[in-house]
């Protein structure tokens, strides 16, 4: 009997000793937890490990890289061609077939192509909405015969080598193509002036205007590319798409951007 006692007790002593180790296992008090985890690893109270591979993971996604052929730089219709004094409107008496007049206010006319209009409808109200205040436009398309007016104006009062600086020759302007405009402030304060550039209306455009789709096409600095003097109020539609591209990388001439030689002056 009393030895059976002295087994009980041995055998209730070493069940609770297995019942001891088993709940507080010497191995979970000591070693590391493995991180199994993002979450794991944000815990854990000491240094997480090197970055590993997840073999799940996908790979990631290539970079879309921006086709610069997507659309053309020499037809008149479309909304990257590339108008200069190297590069005349073909025909040169091309007219678009889709002209609105914009819902914005205007002096002279606010006629543009359909897209390019709906973008600058939406880019004036994002402006105001910005605290950029209110922008009217001066000018936006002018047809052949305009432009043949406008020019020969430009030189009868400055002569032709001036004029060539200031406006383009009929068949080579930007503002055949419906797709160019000239912006200034509601108040009209230096419009189609260089000090628009230090108006809450021009500095905002030349900061944003590239989420519209527009482009500032007479950078100050790059008359030898472009042919024209600095035009802080001449912006250019030119799509969301290639307006962003030319922005993320710091291209500010579409000249650069395509690789065109620079026009600084018309041949012949
Ligand atoms: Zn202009």
């Amino acid at each position: 009997m009393l030895w059976c006692a002295i087994g009980a007790v041995t055998v209730i002593t070493l069940l609770a000793a297995g019942i001891h180790l088993n709940r507080f296992p010497v191995s979970s008090v000591t070693e590391p937890r493995p991180a199994t985890s993002p979450t794991d690893d944000v815990l854990a109270p000491w240094p997480s490990p090197e970055p590993r591979p997840d073999p799940q993971a996908a790979p990631a996604p290539p970079v879309p890289s921006f086709d610069k052929g997507a659309r053309s730089i020499d037809d008149p219709m479309s909304i990257w061609v590339v108008a200069d004094k190297l590069r005349p409107l073909n025909p040169p008496t091309f007219v678009p077939t889709d002209l609105v007049i914009a819902k914005v206010p205007y002096s002279a006319n606010a006629t543009l192509r359909t897209e390019a209009a709906t973008a600058m409808e939406t880019m004036f109200a994002a402006a105001k909405a910005e605290g950029a205040g209110g922008m009217m436009l001066q000018n936006a398309y002018r047809s052949y015969d305009a432009q043949k007016s406008l020019y020969a104006g430009h030189v009868s009062r400055l002569g032709q080598a001036q004029a060539d600086i200031a406006s383009a020759r009929a068949g080579h302007s930007e503002h055949q193509t419906g797709l160019s405009a000239d912006i200034m402030p509601d108040s009209q304060a230096c419009g189609v002036q260089e000090c628009f550039a230090t108006t809450a209306q021009g500095s905002w455009l030349a900061a944003n205007a590239w989420r519209y789709g527009y482009h500032l096409r007479y950078p100050d600095g790059k008359t030898s590319i472009t042919g024209f003097a600095f035009e802080p109020w001449h912006y250019r539609y030119i799509g969301v798409d290639l307006a962003t591209q030319m922005h993320n990388l710091g291209i500010i001439t579409l000249e650069e951007f395509f690789g065109l030689p620079p026009a600084p002056t018309y041949e012949g």
